[in-house]
């Protein structure tokens, strides 16, 4: 699904190059759940900017479902996340003033289908996440669970094959976190990819593999097999 060969990523500030990932080599399979921890500062926002093609290398390679789109422009790089890649971001990200149904809309208004079609795909991305009787309650009318499973009917409804999500549950409580991570379990079972970064080990737990980055560098990676690591 998605390869990295020896990434780095560096930024300039003022007169110094900062490199914030360090020769990340990694590859993710179809169908696999797969959680990014480590610590504060430590680069998985940035990495997953890369992995959502956000952003690109300063070096190295990277492949999406086997494309290497490591030197594609803005535009190349839109194209490829309108096609394959959902997001979920901890603050939602959702816009004020649109309703649920609305919100989920809109990458489909970017994607330029019909009016129609919009609706009625909305609408089941929205049921598909429990909120069909919320469907044209604006944002500040849902509690924060609520927001973050419109958010990932938004992240669904293209039907990507990956899903990124960065801190989901960070502005959650517990249960309303197991709940969201349910919903992504469900997603994951049907085949799609994901990826999360966590700080929270419960959240972690829900995907099959941890990915363990420290200064910019992967530092280990386990994957669990019906309680196996290898
Ligand atoms: P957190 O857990 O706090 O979200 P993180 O692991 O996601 O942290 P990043 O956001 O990837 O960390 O940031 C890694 C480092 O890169 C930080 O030192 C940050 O200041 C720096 N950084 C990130 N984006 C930029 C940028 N656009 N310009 C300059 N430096 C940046
Ligand atoms: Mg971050």
């Amino acid at each position: 699904m998605i390869r990295l060969e020896s990434v780095t990523k560096a930024f300039v500030l003022g007169r110094d190059n900062v490199k914030v990932l360090n020769d990340i080599s990694l590859s993710i399979e179809e169908g696999e759940f797969a959680a990014i921890m480590g610590p504060s500062g430590s680069g998985k926002s940035t990495l997953m900017n890369i992995i959502g093609c956000l952003d690109k290398p300063t070096t190295g390679t990277y492949f999406i479902e086997g494309e290497n789109v490591s030197n594609y422009s803005d535009k190349e790089l839109a194209h490829v996340r309108n096609k394959a890649i959902g997001f979920v971001f901890q603050q939602f990200h959702l816009l004020p003033r649109l309703t649920a149904l609305k919100n989920v809309e809109l990458p489909m208004i970017y994607a330029g289908i019909s009016k129609q079609e919009r609706r009625m795909r909305a609408e089941e991305a929205l049921r598909k996440v429990g909120l069909e009787d919320r469907m044209d309650h604006l944002p500040n009318a849902l509690s924060g669970g609520q927001k973050q499973r419109v958010a990932i009917a938004r992240a669904i409804v293209n039907k990507p094959k990956l899903i990124l999500a960065d801190e989901p549950t960070g502005a959650l409580d517990s249960k309303t976190s197991m709940d969201i991570m349910e919903q992504f379990r469900e997603l994951n079972k049907e085949g799609v990819t994901i990826i999360v970064v966590t700080h929270e080990p419960e959240v972690a737990e829900y995907a099959n593999r941890t990915i363990m980055v420290r200064d910019g560098m992967i530092q280990a990676s386990a994957t669990f097999n019906g309680g196996r690591i290898s």
